[in-house]
This record gives structure tokens, C-alpha cells and sequence, in this order.
């Protein structure tokens, strides 16, 4: 994508669309001096899309249609790094979610995202599964998997399954290695089951504040029902949610995601050796950078007899994304006429480089992610995709 001219002229500023969007998103934007240090970070950086710093000059200077009519503002994955090296603390990633927003006030989404947004209004979830199916992952554990309702009394873990663990076929295959986890453990937990519904941060991100809104009402309410000590989730965009917006609406909770809760109880996992591996680690963006949690997963691969965990290039704060955040999970056939090569692709030619023979992953969206541009990228038989919660199931067993 070539960007010839960065703002058109004459320039003819919309100042009712910089007060909406300042409403939605704070002013920070109206700082931006145009350095460009955001758009060197950008994981769509070589793609040559001059994301975020073109759509941060049209933010400022009330571009309404340039910048609704750009298909960056669907690109980007809200993933976070321009925000961490930008000298002016530009919120980039809340502008652009804001910018959806007022977009969606006036105009379509892609088909793909509209039938996300769809499914989740209308089944509670973005897959557009049966809610009554929601807890059928249970059955095929092989361990007792409680359930809140039927419990009757307080517990000290509740896991909120979300829903790519509860219905897609590789998610089913963590949340049944992680309830056997639990049972090894003794662990006292319980699911919602159907009672559960999509978080929809990710449709939050993707511009439907409405939707999550609605969402974080009823699972609150759910929530409220019962006694737990903790929140235990798989999904860093609902621990996301649960941490940083819940208590805004009357949520608050002790929240962990699995890997810190895990990480807790190393000393208590009786691990065995598994055969001998390089093991390398993508950080979830809104594990890590949004939520400053990198050592809870590298805790738990160093703990597994038989792994030797290696650093890819982009790791840590300056992750790189796996392409699926911010509602892109829903939207890359879109993003896939508008960009060369898929984030998920660049990331799995990274882990081979680095010399690993397994990604390692602790968010829902990413194994199947990262399984397709395996395929994609021609690695098949060189490059596994585990969740951690795979890997230690594995060892367990060992
Ligand atoms: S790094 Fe910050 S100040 Fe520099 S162009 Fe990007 S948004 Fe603007
Ligand atoms: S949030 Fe991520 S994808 Fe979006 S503009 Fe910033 S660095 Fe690029």
C-alpha cells in the first residue's frame, strides 16, 4: 500500500469529529508532533501501510473522511507497540478504537466482522455456536470438570472458559489439557458453563462498545451469583477487560490469567521429562505489553524437564502480534487485500529462524493462527503450535 500524498489539501477540518473522537479516546492524539517513531514499530512497518502516524495526522487535523475511508483504521491490531515508543503518550490504540467507533455509527463493517458481531449479539458468542453447547468441552476431559450452578457453595478458582476454548476445535483441546491440569493439582474451581458468554473485547476493540457493554452486564450479573476467590482465564483479552474495564461497571475481581495462576504452582505440578525440544515463546499482546506480564509463561516452560526455552528477535515489550488482535481474528480477509503477508506468517518465519521446533502460545486465538501459517508458510513437519497448557498436560502425563 503506497501512501502518495500523507494529508490532503486544502485541509478542511471536521471539529465536531475531533470533540467526538476526543470524547471516546482522551486528546492525547492532538499531541502527536508527526516524529514517525510509532510507524517504525509497527509490526505492518515493512508493509509500507505509514500506519499509525498517517491516521494519527488525519485524527488531528479532524479528517473525518480521509481517515474513516482508510483502510488502516481495520489493519491495525490495537497491538500496542507504537503506544510504548511514542515520545508525545499518544493513545494510538484508543484512538483508532474510537475512530471504529464513530465509523460504525455511519457506515458497514467487513462482512467477516459484521457476522462476529452478529453471532455474539444473537448466540453470545463470535463463532456463532449454540449457547447451549458452550460447556460440551467438558464431556471429553476425561476429568471431573465442576460446574458453578450445580455446585452449591463458594470455590476458590472460577476459570471463565471464553469462548475459542469452549467451542474451536484446538481450543477445546487446551481447556480439556487445563481442566486435567486442575484435577492433577486438586485444585478446587468450577466452570459457568452455559451460563458463561463472550467478554467481547474484542469486539469492544473492533469499534462495538455496545456489544461489550452489554456482554460485561450480564456476565457481571452472572458472576454476582456466586463466591469465588479468584478469576481465572485463558484469554488475555478477557483478563484484560476483567482487570482494567469490569470495575468501571461494578466488577471487581481478583483476576489471573492461567499462566500466572499456574506459575503459582509450579512446585506443586509433578513434571516429567518430555522429549527433548526448542521452545520458543510468542507474548500475547494484551497479556504483555497492555498488561506487563512476561515471565508467568517462561516461568512454566523453563519448569518442564526436556524444553529449552530460546528468544525470538521481537519478544517481551517490543512482542511482535500474531495478527489476530483488536477484532482482526474476525477481519483477515480484509486485511489480507490491503497488506502482502499475513503477521502470522512473519511471526512463524521468525520462530524458524530462531532455530525452534515449537511455537509456544497462551492465547485462544493463536493456535489456529499460527497452525494456518504453518501450512502457509511451508513449515509443516518443522514448526509445532502448543498451548502451554498442552505442553504441561504433556508432562504431566509424562
Ligand atoms: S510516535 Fe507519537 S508523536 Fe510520533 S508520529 Fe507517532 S503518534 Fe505522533
Ligand atoms: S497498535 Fe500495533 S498494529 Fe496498530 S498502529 Fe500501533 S503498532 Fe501498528
Amino acid at each position: 500500500m503506497s501512501q502518495s500524498s500523507l494529508i490532503p489539501l486544502p485541509v478542511r477540518p471536521d471539529l465536531g469529529f475531533i470533540d467526538r473522537l476526543t470524547e471516546l479516546a482522551g486528546d492525547s492524539f492532538t499531541q502527536c508532533y508527526q516524529c514517525g517513531t510509532c510507524s517504525v514499530v509497527c509490526p505492518f512497518a515493512f508493509q509500507g501501510t505509514g500506519l499509525p502516524r498517517r491516521e494519527m495526522a488525519l485524527a488531528q487535523w479532524g479528517l473525518k473522511d480521509e481517515l474513516l475511508a482508510s483502510p488502516n483504521l481495520w489493519v491495525c491490531t490495537t497491538c500496542g507497540n507504537c503506544a510504548r515508543v511514542c515520545p508525545r503518550e499518544v493513545d494510538i490504540p484508543g484512538t483508532i478504537r474510537a475512530a471504529r467507533e464513530l465509523f460504525l455509527l455511519e457506515r458497514d463493517p467487513s462482512r467477516e466482522l459484521a457476522t462476529a458481531f452478529e453471532n455474539t449479539s444473537r448466540h453470545g458468542n463470535p463463532l456463532g455456536q449454540s449457547a447451549r453447547k458452550r460447556a460440551d468441552w467438558t464431556a471429553g476431559a476425561g476429568v471431573e470438570v465442576p460446574v458453578m450452578a450445580g455446585l452449591g457453595r463458594a470455590v476458590e478458582v472460577l476459570f471463565f472458559t471464553e469462548c475459542y476454548w469452549a467451542y474451536h476445535p484446538r481450543g477445546i483441546e487446551a481447556a480439556q489439557a487445563m481442566a486435567r491440569i486442575m484435577a492433577a493439582l486438586g485444585a478446587d474451581w468450577a466452570v459457568l458453563g452455559t451460563e458463561e458468554r463472550c467478554v467481547a473485547d474484542s469486539q469492544r476493540l473492533a469499534g462495538e462498545s455496545g456489544i461489550f457493554e452489554e456482554a460485561a452486564t450480564a456476565n457481571i450479573a452472572t458472576l454476582g451469583k456466586y463466591q469465588f476467590t479468584r478469576l481465572v482465564t485463558p484469554d488475555p483479552h478477557a483478563y484484560n477487560a476483567f482487570r482494567n474495564l469490569y470495575p468501571e461497571l461494578g466488577g471487581t475481581y481478583t483476576v489471573q490469567h492461567y499462566t500466572q495462576f499456574l506459575a503459582e504452582r509450579i512446585p506443586d505440578l509433578k513434571l516429567g521429562r518430555v522429549g527433548s525440544r526448542r521452545v520458543t515463546f510468542h507474548d500475547p499482546c494484551y497479556l504483555g505489553r497492555h498488561n506487563g506480564e512476561f515471565e508467568a509463561p517462561r516461568h512454566l516452560i523453563e519448569a518442564i524437564p526436556g524444553l529449552e526455552l530460546i528468544e525470538m528477535g521481537h519478544c517481551r515489550a517490543n512482542g511482535y502480534c500474531c495478527g489476530g488482535g483488536g477484532g482482526e481474528i474476525w477481519n483477515s480477509g480484509f486485511t489480507r487485500e490491503h497488506v502482502d503477508e499475513r503477521l502470522s506468517e512473519v511471526r512463524v518465519r521468525e520462530a524458524v529462524a530462531a532455530g525452534a521446533e515449537v511455537l509456544a502460545v497462551c492465547c485462544p486465538f493463536e493456535v489456529s493462527l499460527f497452525e494456518d501459517a504453518v501450512k502457509s508458510t511451508g513449515h509443516q513437519g518443522q514448526l509445532e503450535v502448543r498451548d502451554i497448557a498442552e505442553l504441561l498436560d504433556e508432562s504431566l502425563r509424562a
